[in-house]
């Protein structure tokens, strides 16, 4: 049984790695980010809420992404193992999930400003899917196509330079004080913390995880 959290900063490669590890370890993901964007596309009620606060680069509510995440995880093919991808983002909801579900497994992806920018501004996205690329650093068969169905990709609307910038306050804000949370949960001997360089190639840090990793 494997359960993993995946931390770090807008793109710090959360999403690219989550994919990766699924394949790897045959377990399903649950991104936080790609449920809130289909939320908006089929959830009139939740619309407008979500969207505003995507786009300006705020995070939702914890109430509202708790209850989303937890009735998510207790659907049976999690029962063998997932990881998560975009939550938790703060000790609010760390505590949440601590009280519902035990993860034995943080992986935290550390990244320099540079690559994080360069990261968000080439990402390109099958919307349909969630499926991500980059023009350059993982770029699809044919330019803007996605792989596997031919669909047109697109850009996301909170990834450029200007939301950027409220999305990485609101990582200093909310996330930084939960990854102090997980050192200590460490010290306690509760969860394996594992720091990550992710200023490499994408197939690095993948070998990288795998290795910190070390499950048998
Ligand atoms: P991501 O796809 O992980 O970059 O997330 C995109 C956006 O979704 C974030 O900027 C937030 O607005 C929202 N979001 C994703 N995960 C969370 C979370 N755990 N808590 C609050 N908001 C979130």
């Amino acid at each position: 049984m494997i359960r993993i959290i995946m931390l770090g900063a807008p793109g710090s490669g959360k999403g690219t790695q989550t994919q990766l590890l699924s394949k790897y370890f045959c377990i399903p993901f649950i991104s936080a980010g790609e449920i809130l964007r289909q939320e908006i596309k089929k959830n009139e009620k939740n619309k407008n809420y979500i969207k505003s606060k995507i786009n300006k680069g705020k995070l939702v509510k914890n109430s509202f992404i708790i209850k989303i995440i937890k009735k998510r995880i207790q659907k049976k093919i999690y029962l063998n193992g997932f990881i998560l991808d975009g939550f938790p983002r703060t000790i609010k909801q760390a505590e949440s999930l601590k009280n519902q579900i035990k993860v034995k497994y943080i992986i935290h992806l550390k990244v320099n400003l540079e690559n994080i920018i360069n990261r968000i501004e080439g990402r390109l996205i099958h919307e349909p899917s969630g499926r991500t690329y980059h023009e350059t650093l993982n770029p699809p068969q044919k330019k803007n196509i996605d792989d596997i169905t031919g669909e047109l990709l697109t850009k996301r609307k909170d990834d450029n330079k200007e939301i950027i910038i409220t999305r990485l306050k609101e990582y200093e804000i909310y996330t930084k004080p939960l990854i102090k949370w997980f050192k200590e949960e460490k010290s306690k001997n509760k969860i394996k913390y594992l720091e990550v360089n992710s200023n490499t190639s994408i197939n690095n840090i993948h070998k990288e995880i795998i290795k910190k990793l070390n499950i048998q």
